[in-house]
């Protein structure tokens, strides 16, 4: 959403990214109405946590590059539903640096003769921009999502943007030369500086890889994760299991809240990676992390009759699995903690797990972690009858 003097966002229709175009505290009665509709028949819904100031918090963002029909270059996002750019230079919700630095290299590329990739053709260079910045550390991290590995003066463009933007930390080449709606391909190379970022949350420091899921507003990430700690009333020496862990935050958070053990298991290796070096880096001893489908860990586990206290569930917006869920059962922790970015899959789940054993839901809270936007984070905590 970009601001102007009416303070309506111009592209608010032809972006898609946004879809509340109206007052925030009616967004968050709106949420907060939603959630109750698909969540009221589990226990009554806690009124939806907002944000003192709901712009530029995402600390992620991301831009398409395309060069129009008379040679202009425009930066922006896909139109809802189609292949068609719309050039965006800055947004209501997005960081303010990640945003200049986007218009920086859209401004670089004519005079290093670096042209846009065209989908259909295969041909040409930029594809995608993705800007990372970490609120807490300032660290900024730049991948240049590029089409052929081929980049022609490289030393010279990274020397360029460096000097623009002093902030910048860190610059990752991508090579996606895939058809495919993911901006990230699987192959990439370190221009400059460590290739990561770090950010800081609940007081531990995160190591965050292009590739790793994080989450993309960590103001409001901070009061989720505390609402996760606080259901999860951990008095020492628990065993705890953070399923779809991503870069090991939940779990990290939870020895530092003096679980005994903790357990972690996600899916993609760079965020499994990232996990056990966050442990180290946080003087954690007792945490182990493993690369595998959540569903088949927690069966493998339950198999073998092990025993834990907390799971920490976050999956992503699709939700859980019926493997998954009946491996839980089987395991019955005292306390399950459901972090949820999709209502509508949460009470699916929900619904699954309170008519299939005799958990029941003890607290919804949600915490609108996307402001201006749909989307509807929620943290529920099940316990045993
Ligand atoms: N708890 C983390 C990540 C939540 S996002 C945090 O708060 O930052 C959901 C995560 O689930 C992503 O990291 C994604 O890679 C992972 N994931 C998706 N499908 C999975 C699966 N089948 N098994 C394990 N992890 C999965």
């Amino acid at each position: 959403m970009e601001t102007t003097t009416t303070g309506r966002c111009p592209v608010y229709k032809k972006c898609g990214g946004c879809q509340l175009d109206t007052a925030y505290p009616n967004q968050l009665q709106f949420k907060q109405r939603k959630t109750e509709r698909l969540l009221h028949r589990f226990g009554k819904v806690s009124p939806i946590i907002g944000m003192d100031h709901p712009c530029h918090y995402r600390n992620k963002v991301q831009a398409a590059f395309y060069t129009n029909r008379s040679g202009k270059i425009i930066s922006g996002v896909y139109q809802s539903g189609t292949h068609h750019v719309v050039g965006i230079d800055r947004c209501m919700i997005e960081d303010e640096t990640a945003d200049r630095i986007i218009v920086g290299v859209r401004k670089l590329l004519p005079s290093f003769k670096l042209t846009t990739y065209h989908e259909d053709t295969g041909r040409g260079f930029l594809r995608h921009v993705l800007v990372r910045r970490g609120f807490a550390t300032g660290e900024v991290l730049l991948v240049l999502v590029t089409g052929t590995p081929v980049f022609p003066s490289k030393n010279n463009f990274v020397k360029a943007l460096l000097k623009q933007f002093p902030e910048i930390t860190t610059i990752v080449q991508n090579i996606n030369n895939l058809s495919t709606n993911l901006v990230l391909g699987e192959r990439q190379t370190v221009l400059y500086g460590k290739g990561y970022i770090e950010d800081v949350l609940c007081g531990c420091r995160f190591r965050i890889s292009p590739r790793s899921f994080y989450q993309i507003n960590p103001v409001q990430t901070e009061i989720l994760y505390g609402k996760a700690m606080e259901f999860a009333d951990l008095k020492g020496n628990e065993t705890v299991l953070d399923t779809y862990c991503g870069i090991g935050t939940i779990g990290i958070v939870a020895a530092k809240h003096g679980a005994g053990q903790v357990i972690g298991v996600e899916l993609n290796g760079d965020a499994v990676h990232d996990a056990i070096i966050n442990a180290k880096r946080n003087n954690l001893k007792n945490i182990r992390f493993y690369k595998d489908d959540a569903g088949a860990f927690m069966e493998a586990v339950a198999q073998e009759n092990e025993r834990c206290d907390v799971v920490f569930m976050d999956p992503p917006r699709a939700g859980s699995t019926e493997t998954f869920l009946r491996a839980l059962i089987k395991m019955s922790p005292k306390t399950v903690v459901y972090v949820s970015c999709n209502p509508e899959t949460l009470a699916r789940d929900l619904n699954f797990l309170t008519r299939n054993s005799d958990y029941t839901v003890q607290k919804i809270q949600p915490v609108d972690m996307f402001p201006h936007t749909e989307h509807i984070e929620t943290v529920v905590l099940l316990k045993k009858k």
